[in-house]
């Protein structure tokens, strides 16, 4: 198979683990015999410094004409402390999701067994948590009219959703909850918030194409509560673009660290494929960041962009081979953790490649 992959690392430890996404998609191609292609581009803060814009023309024109993408992180210390400064690096990530079509986030919640005391939730309560998110990306208040009066007095963001937008990740998530337990939780706020209830009545409508899936709306409150007491109850999580960025993040911490989560970023085009986690300043550039969801994005990208299931397969299996084999990074390990079984980003990123079959 010949494929033409866009890297863009992006900024802070974005750069670090996205080097190991890469190189197990180079080992993947080595070993089955694929020609994958390999182009880099700048975002965010590093592409601001270079051009003043976060999403060059230059890198839109290559992510359009790639295959698939493997992206790192966005973001700058500089900017969080000055929510005033009106050039961001965010704006290339919302600008990218948006040109591409991306609406669908997937966030696969996989719950590595050897990191069960990784977690700060309590080992019977996670064992056998296996959670698909679907995130709804390119809608919502991310997206709404934004505004702020002259005196700095009033802020607001619009939060809103068109009945099509609701369809078209109902329909992704229900086809998914199929290939999976067949149980669907369809998250919102539909007691306070108007563009909830078209949600739920969007989702209501859809429910009825799919009888063998079973429905069950929940309040985003009462989601956050269940997903820490009870996260084996959710198989199909579908949800608003800013409640699924605040839940996944809550989700995190199943899979013992934001190191661990890799997404997909779907829509008709082109797959963006990205961890969950940002730039984190405080590590970077130290070799601490866990290279892991990274190296699990570029594993989604082989089965969802692809279809190269099996190749998919045998980099999830390297990365259990590798925890199995006790090898952490600081983020996953625990008071228990032999302090030489403790590897930087790239001794972690060495082992994973070794277990490659
Ligand atoms: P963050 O995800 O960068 O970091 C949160 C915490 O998790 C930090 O303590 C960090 O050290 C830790 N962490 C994250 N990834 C890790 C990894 N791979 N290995 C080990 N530890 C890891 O979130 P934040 O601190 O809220 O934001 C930092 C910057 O990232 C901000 O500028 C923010 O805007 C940006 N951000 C970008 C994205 C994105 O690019 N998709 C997402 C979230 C935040």
């Amino acid at each position: 198979m010949k494929k033409n992959i866009l890297i863009i690392p992006g900024d802070g430890i974005g750069q670090e683990v996205t080097t190991w996404g890469k190189k197990v998609l180079e080992k993947i191609g080595e070993n089955y015999g694929h020609e994958f292609s390999f182009d880099e581009a700048i975002m965010g803060h590093t592409a601001i410094e270079v051009t003043g814009n976060p999403l060059p023309d230059e890198t839109l024109a290559k992510a359009k004409a790639s295959d698939a993408i493997l992206f790192g992180a966005i973001g700058h210390i500089k900017y969080d402390n000055d929510p005033s400064a009106k050039v961001r690096p965010e704006q290339g990530l919302l600008k990218i999701r948006k040109e591409l079509g991306l609406y669908a986030n997937l966030r696969p919640i996989l719950l590595f067994d050897e990191l069960l005391d990784a977690s700060s939730l309590k080992p019977e309560i996670l064992q056998g948590t296996d959670i698909l998110f679907f995130r709804e990306l390119t809608g919502d208040v991310y997206f709404g009219e934004k505004n702020r009066n002259e005196d700095n007095t009033f802020a607001s963001d619009l939060m809103n959703y068109h009945r099509y937008e609701v369809e078209r990740i109902a329909r992704k998530a229900y086809d998914a909850a199929r290939t999976r337990n067949k149980r669907l939780c369809s998250v919102d706020k539909a007691n306070v918030l108007e563009t909830s209830r078209l949600w739920r009545e969007v989702v209501q409508e859809i429910a009825k194409e799919y009888p063998d899936v079973e429905t069950e709306h929940m309040f985003i409150d009462n989601a956050a509560m269940q997903l820490v007491k009870n996260p084996k109850k959710f198989d199909v999580v579908l949800t608003a673009n800013l409640f699924g960025d605040i839940l996944t993040d809550e989700a995190s911490q199943i899979a013992g660290s934001m190191g661990m989560l890799a997404s997909a970023s779907v829509g008709d085009g082109t797959g963006f494929f990205e961890p969950i986690h940002g730039s984190a300043h405080d590590i970077a550039g130290q070799n601490k960041a866990n290279p892991l969801a990274s190296i699990l994005s570029a594993a989604l990208m082989l089965d969802i962009s692809f279809g190269l299931q099996e190749e998919a397969k045998a980099v999830t299996n390297a990365v259990a081979e590798t925890l199995k084999a006790g090898w952490r990074t600081g983020d996953i390990a625990n008071a228990h953790t032999e302090a030489s079984k403790v590897l930087g980003t790239q001794e972690m990123g060495e082992k994973v490649l070794a277990f490659i079959k």
